[in-house]
């Protein structure tokens, strides 16, 4: 998941600093629950299968009440040791997640995993040890390319909620195929379509799917980095593999593949529906005036996410049929 912006001027770290002091003074008198709670995700993880743990985020955007936890993280438990699966939105999330950890079983973590570059999978990773965080080498290359412009826009959302968060870039560069890790086989599934790269993980023992935000669950998928085609081909990939249980990258967890062909149905609407106007040479006014259609209409934060999607995708398809090289 992505923020509805990038911020477009880049904020150094005084800047930010204040503007997260002043968010959070100015929010004290309006959001009493984050003053109040001290900033306590609650994070409470949810045992779904022998070993298999996940924490469930709410299906909203960024907010100075929620603190950005909006996504799903999970974590599997070994015979000698721990992998984790996404880190969170902030060092806040990483630290409670890990905490969270600490309550269900000692054994150290030994992988953290960043399943794709999106700043709700990775700003929890100061919390753990450097040596452990592991992504696919486009992922790794775009943090590092975009995660200060993604911190940025992460403290004006999400407040006081992100202090002390920076950007730690994983080191460990993980390739597709099977693992062995803390005891735990895994399958890495190297995908991509929500972003240049999307990491899928297989636990091959309970039959687990963490699918990334490749799937999302009762929430309208978000496309700042997508490329649809790809996507859609990586939806076909994921419903031939056998699993008892998917984990989607937002929303409830599942047991059959009716996610996947929800997020499918979803993102062909949304392709079209951009073909169709470009062809008939609507503006982005227009564009953004139409309605959601009711099948999709359930879908939480469907309307923001529409407008979003059109805003980054409609220009190039415009161009494209307008037949200017891109
Ligand atoms: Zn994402």
């Amino acid at each position: 998941m992505n923020p509805p912006s990038l911020c477009p001027i880049g904020v150094g770290w005084p800047a930010r600093a204040l503007l997260a002091l002043l968010i959070s003074l100015l929010s004290i008198p309006f959001s009493p629950a984050a003053s109040a709670a001290e900033f306590d995700y609650r994070l409470a993880p949810r045992r779904i299968a022998d070993g298999v743990y996940v924490l469930i985020g709410r299906t909203e955007d960024f907010s100075l009440a929620n603190g950005g936890n909006i996504v799903n993280t999970g974590f599997v438990v070994g015979t000698q040791g721990v992998v984790a699966i996404d880190t969170g939105s902030s060092r806040r999330y990483g630290e409670q997640m890990r905490a969270a950890i600490a309550r269900i079983t000692p054994l150290p973590v030994v992988l953290v995993i960043n399943t794709h570059h999106h700043p709700d999978h990775f700003l929890g990773n100061q919390a753990f040890a450097a040596d452990t965080l592991a992504a696919l080498p486009e992922t790794i290359r775009a943090i590092e390319a975009e995660g200060p412009g993604f911190l940025d826009n992460m403290y004006r959302l999400n407040g006081d909620w992100m202090r002390a968060t920076e950007v730690v870039v994983p080191r460990r560069a993980l390739a597709a195929g099977r693992i062995n890790a803390g005891g735990r086989e895994l399958e890495l599934i190297a995908l991509g379509g929500h972003t240049v790269a999307d990491l899928v993980v297989l636990d091959h023992a309970s039959g687990t799917l963490f699918t990334a935000d490749l799937v999302f669950n009762g929430r309208a998928p978000t496309t700042p980095h997508a490329d649809i085609t790809q996507w859609l081909q990586a939806l076909d990939r994921l419903e031939q593999i056998s699993f008892r249980q998917l984990v989607p990258g937002h929303g409830e967890v599942a047991a059959d593949t009716a996610p996947i062909a929800d997020t499918r149905r979803y993102l062909r609407w949304l392709a079209q529906t951009i073909r169709d106007g470009a062809e008939q040479g609507l503006d982005m006014t227009e564009m953004l005036a139409l309605p959601v259609p009711a099948t999709h209409a359930e879908l939480a934060e469907v309307a923001s996410e529409y407008r979003r999607s059109i805003t980054h995708l409609y220009p190039a398809a415009e161009r494209a049929a307008l037949g200017v090289p891109r």
